[in-house]
């Protein structure tokens, strides 16, 4: 947990501004990945506060820009930049922390914003609303033309959700899923013999895997075996 430049009180994930003195801190790039101001690429204005966005280099593999606002700290990435700059940052990750990943997925700081929809700062359509790797409980907006759009604060909220493992528990959690599809797949072909006859309605036609009941079974399992 980051603390406060001004009066060194914890700042929690997912959030720059500092409960007790109000300073808003930048808890997403300093002291986590070193970043220098340079001559503006493009121009390009916050979606949040509308005004213009300064332009920082993070020397990942060379030269590597993104766009900052420096009133709300959200940031823009071109497509692929946020998941490189994922790759820099948090390394050598093997075990899976589920403690700290409920809490991440509890912690939606965009109900700061709440359901709001804001405009590419490219293109200017609206952009997507999308679940950051699916379980990390950030949203994160996304223009599929030109990349995706980090409130402040949450870029820091991702990168605690990398290191607790979230990227594996994705990862485990896909596996086991095509291995209970395969089982569920093999039991269809065995319940639908000929042998039932002719003129009988197989025991097959009750397993199909759109059943519902059949799919919440297995997610309990799935999510039982992860635990
Ligand atoms: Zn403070
Ligand atoms: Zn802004
Ligand atoms: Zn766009």
């Amino acid at each position: 947990m980051p603390n406060c430049k001004n009066c060194s009180a914890p700042v929690p994930a997912n959030s720059i501004v500092c409960a007790y003195c109000g300073t808003r801190n930048d808890t997403d790039l300093t002291g986590i990945h070193p970043f220098t101001e340079v001559e503006p690429d493009h121009e390009r204005t916050c979606p949040r506060c509308q005004v213009a966005m300064k332009t920082l280099d993070l020397s990942i593999e060379g030269t590597f820009l993104i766009e900052r606002c420096d009133q709300c700290l959200g940031m823009f990435f071109d497509a692929g930049e946020l998941e490189a700059l994922i790759k820099a940052t948090v390394k050598n990750v093997h075990h899976v922390n589920h403690k700290k990943l409920n809490e991440l997925h509890k912690l939606n700081r965009r109900d700061a914003y709440g359901i709001t929809y804001i405009n590419c700062p490219v293109c200017d359509a609206v952009m997507n609303r999308v679940n950051f790797g699916q379980r990390s409980g950030v949203i994160i907006d996304r223009c599929p033309d030109h990349g995706l759009w980090v409130d402040g604060g949450e870029l820091r909220h991702l990168l605690e959700w990398v290191k607790a493992g979230g990227e594996i528990y994705n990862q485990k959690r896909e596996a086991i899923k095509q291995k209970m599809d395969a089982r569920e797949d093999i039991k269809i072909q065995r319940a639908t013999p000929a042998s039932f006859g002719g003129g009988f309605e197989s025991y097959g036609s009750t397993l199909r895997r759109s059943d519902p009941h059949i799919f919440d079974i297995i997610s309990r399992v799935v999510s039982w075996l992860l635990r």
